[in-house]
């Protein structure tokens, strides 16, 4: 993906089939959907791809337990059929995770074992592996740290996991494999109106700060928690229909609370889940509910939210952790879809929306990761009614995401490329330099950094050490560590000098800042 070439092509001055706002989960779920059908589409995101919720979730691809015990089957039933479908299509970033919920009653032991059976069978055909009942002794085993008080037992069971920010670059990749003009780093600061009708867009490149229009059939607005700042271009006293809520993880040493299995606690003291996973070279420890005003691109942990994860985790492990463990601290936000008569966020739909404005402006928000296709579907079926567009059946359910490949070895620190491994390791045969680390503690390589410039359209460092690799949300300060070399290998790609590096380190330093938990 070269960044240069897809903004020429977007300004090509053709007339788009569909022009997409936003390069989430959902906007590229649509580029994805819209390309592959053979329609013409364009997507601009005006940070970087999965800079906003999109990379800061929990990186499960589940049906969502606890919206089951809130009873809504047809969104957990939705959500397993997807959670097989991504499995099977992108096996390469995704693979299946063993959870394990302890239980410190019997009742509890029986309630959770008969959920999580529900939950399975909900799957159908596309259950994972069966649901386990085990014995305190055995839930220790697999649990070495947790909390033995009182342990009856444990239900075991399996969901996805993937990696968030990854599966976005693969689906903007995919996108552009079937056609479409994707690009990063350029902002829609307007709607075009003809004749009352949503008719284009106009961009703005921050990176050259050049502006330009582009015209559209179908102008689809997923930016996430951003959806009513972009309704209200076309019609100021639009109804907001957001209602944004945080979710903020911790992450830790492995150390902490070993075992491969994850820990799922459905519902924790104060009414919330709480979730343990390895990630990567870490734990991931999440999340948070916490209804907020202000929508901003760099979210950040609020204290309370960061004591209710800390003293959760310690309840439940008997090594427990202080802020000096905390290696890193991200937060995002749902998009989630408001309701008059629900005040918690924790309550509201997780289910998406669909609204087509009077000018035929068609905005998607809410849903989940695991739905993003059911969703690009869903966007793309009303885009065709409104554009007036050829009708093309969806292929997305039988369509391999970019990279596909099979049996790579979670240990591997290329098997996220997937299929282009081989050309990762071409670059290392001809200058082996590029397999030298960039931080003596984990595996990431110097080429990495070069294969995200050049083929993953990253472009600022913070872009590389955020999203291409995942450096900063593993831990902020290595990230830190290694952001001058980083910075180094990146200018000589680009041609920027070094004051180019000192500016990218400094911006760079302070978004990190926010990641790291002074104790
Ligand atoms: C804490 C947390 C944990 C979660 N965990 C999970 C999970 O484990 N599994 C799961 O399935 N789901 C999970 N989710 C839900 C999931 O992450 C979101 O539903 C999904 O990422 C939303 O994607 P999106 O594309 O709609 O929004 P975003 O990812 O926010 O994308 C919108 C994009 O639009 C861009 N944009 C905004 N304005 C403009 C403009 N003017 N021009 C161009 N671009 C613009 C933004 O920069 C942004 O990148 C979680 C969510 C949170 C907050």
């Amino acid at each position: 993906m070269n960044r240069a070439i897809q903004i020429e092509k977007i300004k090509s001055g053709l007339l788009w089939d569909i022009f997409v706002i936003g390069g989430g989960a959902t906007g590229l779920g649509i580029a994805v959907d819209a390309a592959s059908r053979g329609y013409s589409v364009a997507l601009a995101e005006k940070t970087d791809f999965a800079k906003g919720t999109s990379g800061r979730s929990t990186k499960l691809v589940h049906g969502g337990v606890r919206y089951l015990a809130q009873g809504n089957v047809k969104l957990v039933m939705e959500a397993l059929k997807e959670r097989a479908i991504l499995l099977k299509n992108a096996p390469h970033i995704t693979k299946i995770q063993t959870f394990i919920v302890p239980a410190y009653s019997w009742w509890d032991m029986f309630f959770y074992g008969v959920g999580l059976s529900v939950y399975n069978l909900l799957a159908g055909k596309h259950k994972l592996e069966g649901v386990k009942w085990l014995s305190a002794t055995d839930t220790i085993n697999q649990l070495p740290q947790l909390n033995k008080t009182g342990l009856k037992g444990g239900i075991s069971y399996c969901d996805g996991q993937f990696d968030d920010a990854r599966l976005a670059i693969n689906l903007a990749q995919t996108a552009t494999d079937h056609g479409a003009s994707v690009v990063n780093h350029v902002e829609v600061v307007n709607l075009i109106v003809e004749g009352k009708k949503i008719a284009g867009v106009v961009l703005k490149d921050e990176v050259s700060g050049e502006s330009f229009s582009v015209m559209a059939k179908v102008v689809i607005n997923a930016t996430g928690v951003f959806a009513d700042q972009i309704m209200s271009l076309e019609d100021k006293s639009s109804r907001k229909m957001i209602s944004p809520s945080q979710g903020i993880h911790l992450v830790v040493d492995k150390q902490f609370f070993t075992g491969n299995s994850a820990l799922m606690v459905p519902k924790t003291s104060d009414g919330r889940v709480l979730f343990i996973v390895p990630w990567h070279h870490q734990l991931v420890i999440g999340t948070t509910d916490t209804k907020v005003n202000n929508i901003s691109e760099e979210p950040v942990a609020l204290e309370e939210e960061i004591n209710f994860l800390l003293s959760h985790f310690n309840k439940f492990s008997t090594k427990p952790i202080a802020l000096k463990d905390v290696k890193s601290a991200f937060a995002g936000l749902r998009p989630l879809i408001k309701s008059s008569n629900i005040s918690a966020t924790s309550l509201l739909s997780r289910e998406h929306t669909i609204v087509i404005s009077a000018g035929g402006l068609l905005t998607i928000a809410g849903g989940k990761w695991t739905t993003y296709r059911k969703m690009a579907k869903d966007a793309i079926q009303n885009a065709i009614f409104i554009g007036k567009l050829e009708k093309r059946e969806c292929v997305t359910e039988n369509l391999e995401i970019h990279g596909y490949a099979k049996e790579l070895s979670v240990l591997d620190v290329y098997a996220a490329y997937g299929s282009d491994k081989v050309l990762l390791m071409a670059l290392i045969e001809e200058n082996p330099v590029l397999s030298e680390k960039i931080h003596p503690n984990y595996p990431y390589t110097k080429v990495q950094i070069v294969w995200a410039v050049k083929e993953e359209m990253a472009i600022s460092l913070e872009d590389v050490l955020s999203r291409r690799v995942r450096l900063l949300i593993e831990d902020a300060r290595a990230a830190v560590e290694a952001a001058p070399l980083v910075a180094e290998i990146m200018a000589n790609i680009l041609g920027k000098n070094q004051d180019w590096i000192n500016l990218e380190c400094e911006q760079f330093e302070k978004i990190a800042s926010t990641y790291i938990l002074n104790a």
